[in-house]
Parts: C-alpha cells; sequence; structure tokens
C-alpha cells in the first residue's frame, strides 16, 4: 500500500555494514570520550561493538524472557510494552527484578600493575581467574563489555548467545564450524519507543522535527523503567546524578549539518547517515502488525518516497523543511533500506520500529568453496548454496527479521551479484544498475 499519505515525520536514520566492521572499537571510545567521560557513566557504552555470537553487553540483553523490554500484543492484539501493567510498575519502583544488575554490566576497574610486573614467572599458562583492583582491593574479575570478543563459535560461548539458544539444535555447535562477526550497536532511535511509553515521568521524548530520542534532565526522576523498557538496553542510570542517560544521536552534531561522532571516526567507514520520510499512521499500524515474521515488511511499507510529489505536499504540509526533503531524496540511507532492500533492521520483533539497520555480512559459501576451490563469493555459487553459508542464514535472519529467511537471503544475493559485478567492471564491464535493483534474481 503507498496510498493515501497520512502524517509524514521526518528521521535521521543510520545503515552500518557489518562487512566492513573491524571491531577496533574506535566508535566506543571516540562516544565514551565525548558523552559518558564523567563520575557515574563509567560503565556506560553508548555505543558498544559486540562480537557475535556473544552474549553482548549488558550480559544477554536480548532475552526478553528474562528482561521483558519492548512491546507485545495482548488478548486483544493491541500494543502493550512488556514491562508495562500499572500495579506491576509500582511494585518494581521498589524492586524491579527486570532491571540488569551491576554484574551484568561490570564494576569499572584498573589493573593490578604491582602483580603485573612483580609476579614470578611460572611454568603453566595462566589458569587463574584474572583479578583486578576495585576500590583498590584485587578483586576476581569475571564479566566485563566485551569479555568474549572474537571468540566466535565455541560451544560454551554458543550457548549463552540468546539468539542461538532461540535456534537450539539447528546450529551443531562444533568448532570446525565456528564463525564471528561484529555488531556495534547504538540506541535505535526507534519509531515507536517503548523506553518513551514506560518513563512515569514524561521524561524521555522523541523529537518531532528529526525522531531523535533524548532524556529531559530536569524531568528524570530516577525511576529507571527506561533501563528495562528498553528491549535494546541502551538507556544507562547515572548513579552520581540519579538520571537515565542514553545516545543523543549527537544532536548538537546532527543540527549543525554533521555527522555523529561515531560516523565520522568510524575506521572501517561502515556508519551511513541519513534522513528517512515515514508516514506516521503507518507505523503505528506496523508495529502491532500480529504475526512478528511480518514487522519487517510493515516498517518497510511506513517508509515515504520523496520524489512521490504527494508525499513532498504531505511533508511540507507537516512543515518539514525543504533542506530536509531534498536530504531524503539523495539519503545513502534510503538506497540501502528501500531501493536495494540490502539494510535490515536488528530485532524487529520488539515492536519499537527501529531506525539503525545493518547490511547483513556476506559469508563465504563453506561447502562450494571447499569442494571445488571456486570464489564462494560469486552469485553462480551463492544461489545454489545459501544454506551453505559460514554464517548461517538462521542465525541472521533471528538478529534482523524475527527469524524470517527470505528477505536476508535477497540481500546476500544482491551483495553478492553488485560484488561480482564492481569485479567485472574492473575488467571492463558495463555498468548495469539493475543489478542493485536484484531484476533478473530469480531467473538464476
Ligand atoms: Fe528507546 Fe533507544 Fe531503546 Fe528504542 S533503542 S526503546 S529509542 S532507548
Ligand atoms: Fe567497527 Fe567502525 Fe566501530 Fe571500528 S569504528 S569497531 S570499524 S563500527
Amino acid at each position: 500500500r503507498k496510498s493515501p499519505v497520512g502524517r509524514c515525520m521526518a528521521q535521521v536514520a543510520m545503515v552500518m555494514n557489518l562487512d566492513k566492521c573491524i571491531g577496533c572499537h574506535t566508535c566506543s571510545v571516540t562516544c565514551k570520550q565525548t558523552w559518558t567521560n564523567r563520575q557515574g557513566t563509567e560503565y556506560a557504552w553508548f555505543n558498544n561493538v559486540e562480537t557475535r555470537p556473544g552474549q553482548g553487553y549488558p550480559r544477554g540483553h536480548e532475552d526478553q524472557d528474562k528482561w521483558k523490554g519492548g512491546w507485545r500484543l495482548d488478548g486483544r492484539g493491541r500494543l502493550v510494552p512488556r514491562s508495562g501493567g500499572r500495579a506491576r510498575r509500582l511494585a518494581r519502583l521498589f524492586a524491579n527484578p527486570e532491571l540488569p544488575q551491576l554484574d551484568d554490566y561490570y564494576e569499572p576497574w584498573t589493573y593490578d600493575y604491582e602483580t603485573l610486573i612483580s609476579a614470578p614467572l611460572g611454568e603453566d599458562l595462566p589458569t587463574a581467574r584474572p583479578h583486578s583492583l576495585i576500590d583498590g582491593r584485587p578483586t576476581a574479575v569475571t564479566w566485563g563489555p566485551n569479555w568474549d570478543d572474537d571468540l566466535g563459535g565455541g560451544p560454551e560461548h554458543l550457548a549463552g548467545d540468546p539468539v542461538l539458544r532461540k535456534m537450539n539444535d539447528q546450529v551443531a555447535l562444533e568448532y570446525e564450524q565456528a564463525f564471528m562477526f561484529y555488531l556495534p550497536r547504538i540506541c535505535e532511535h526507534c519509531l515507536n519507543p517503548s523506553c518513551v511509553a514506560v518513563c512515569p515521568s514524561g521524561a524521555l521524548y522523541k523529537r518531532i522535527e528529526d525522531g531523535i530520542v533524548l532524556v529531559d534532565q530536569d524531568r528524570c526522576r530516577g525511576w529507571r523503567m527506561c533501563v528495562s523498557g528498553c528491549p535494546y538496553k541502551k538507556v544507562y542510570f547515572n548513579h552520581s546524578t540519579g538520571k537515565a542517560e542514553k545516545c543523543t544521536l549527537c544532536y548538537p552534531r546532527i543540527e549543525a549539518g554533521e555527522p555523529t561522532v561515531c560516523s565520522e571516526t568510524c575506521v572501517g567507514r561502515l556508519r551511513y547517515l541519513g534522513v528517512m520520510l515515514y508516514d506516521a499512521d503507518r507505523a503505528g499500524e506496523a508495529a502491532a502488525v500480529p504475526d512478528e515474521r511480518d514487522l519487517y515488511e510493515a516498517q518497510l511499507d511506513c517508509f515515504l518516497d520523496p520524489d512521490d510529489p504527494e508525499v513532498v505536499r504531505a511533508a511540507e504540509e507537516s512543515g518539514i523543511p525543504h533542506d530536509w526533503i531534498t536530504a531524503a531524496r539523495h539519503s545513502p540511507v534510503r538506497d540501502l533500506i528501500t531501493r536495494y532492500r540490502v539494510a535490515l533492521p536488528l530485532h524487529p520483533e520488539y515492536r519499537t520500529l527501529p531506525m539503525v539497520w545493518y547490511v547483513p555480512p556476506l559469508s563465504p559459501v563453506v561447502d562450494a568453496l571447499t569442494r571445488s576451490g571456486h570464489d564462494g563469493e560469486d552469485p553462480a555459487n551463492l544461489f545454489g548454496a545459501i544454506d551453505t553459508l559460514r554464517i548461517p542464514l538462521d542465525y541472521l535472519a533471528g538478529l534482523f527479521t524475527a527469524g524470517d529467511t527470505a528477505p536476508v537471503e535477497a540481500a546476500l544475493c544482491r551483495l553478492a551479484a553488485m560484488r561480482a559485478h564492481m569485479r567485472r567492471i574492473n575488467l571492463g564491464e558495463e555498468r548495469n544498475p539493475d543489478i542493485a535493483r536484484g531484476v533478473g534474481m530469480d531467473e538464476q
């Protein structure tokens, strides 16, 4: 459905190309230096980079049976926050079992340099738990952000990944089938943010002009409902000020026409920023579609075509400035999400309509590679062998499309076709824009 156009809104969105992330954490560190380099926010990482498979940060944050973030449909098909219910919320003011604890984050520590330098030489490799100084005392450290960095696919490690746990026995937990990739995460600046819905003080709000979700520090009373209500666990409580804090999408830089700090400093140049126009009425309906596997398509259907005169008229009526409409027209984010459909949302099943999307990693076709020595990225190999990808399709679908493998498969095939095409261009082939749009792909 593409008409009539309802309430037209503008949203700053981001797409990250996971094939290009090298896990250097520059984005996390530059974000920290800019926004959370203060007392009370030592443990807060507005941007973090997770190794997948892995437990993420805070630990196991994707386990919504435990943390109860996002939205669910009630018996009558209406959207309600999973952590909602007034009586339940009041009870949780005193003891909130759905709030991650310090152990799920980590206690900031420093190296015990004395022991590091003066410990006697031993015969064995270290087998003891790592010890560090917390409040000046040597303490065993068992968890922290990126604790499981780069471990990839060891059996015990895989067991801690909530997405893999859901897939259960579909993946053989064998070392030789190990796989890994990096997943950088920030607040999703959702179209339907559950953090805003559950705040009793009205401190969290979504800016009408650009969709950025912020915390009004004057109104925040420190209830921490937003921490449990956000399914991505991207709100942090500042223990020094007693207020909630979160990613601001670097709004002062956006207002000045600059990219976010994480985008500007990204070593892999994998973050694309842009403006999307969307229909707010359709967004309300999309978040409540009964089958969670339809959420990706439903969210796609909310986005409006800024080349359509009717959309431009609706945007003008909503007071969206002309330079924003122009920006939406030339947005790389729009191309990747709606035109080429190679970018996918993270966990659409949380029903918050997230606005940081991801180009899935194009891993090699293991069987084709090993059996015939052919190029695993060549679409001729990929089309017939999608089930033998190094990174299982089901795993990517568990992250990006609520388990529906078809959109992930289509995105990967398009990426492979474009990669092969770009190589052939180097050998003198004519450019063919249809390949990016997936035209003729069905016949392959
Ligand atoms: Fe709110 Fe951001 Fe969490 Fe979405 S990801 S619910 S906007 S804190
Ligand atoms: Fe990945 Fe870029 Fe962050 Fe490095 S700076 S970890 S490449 S997203």
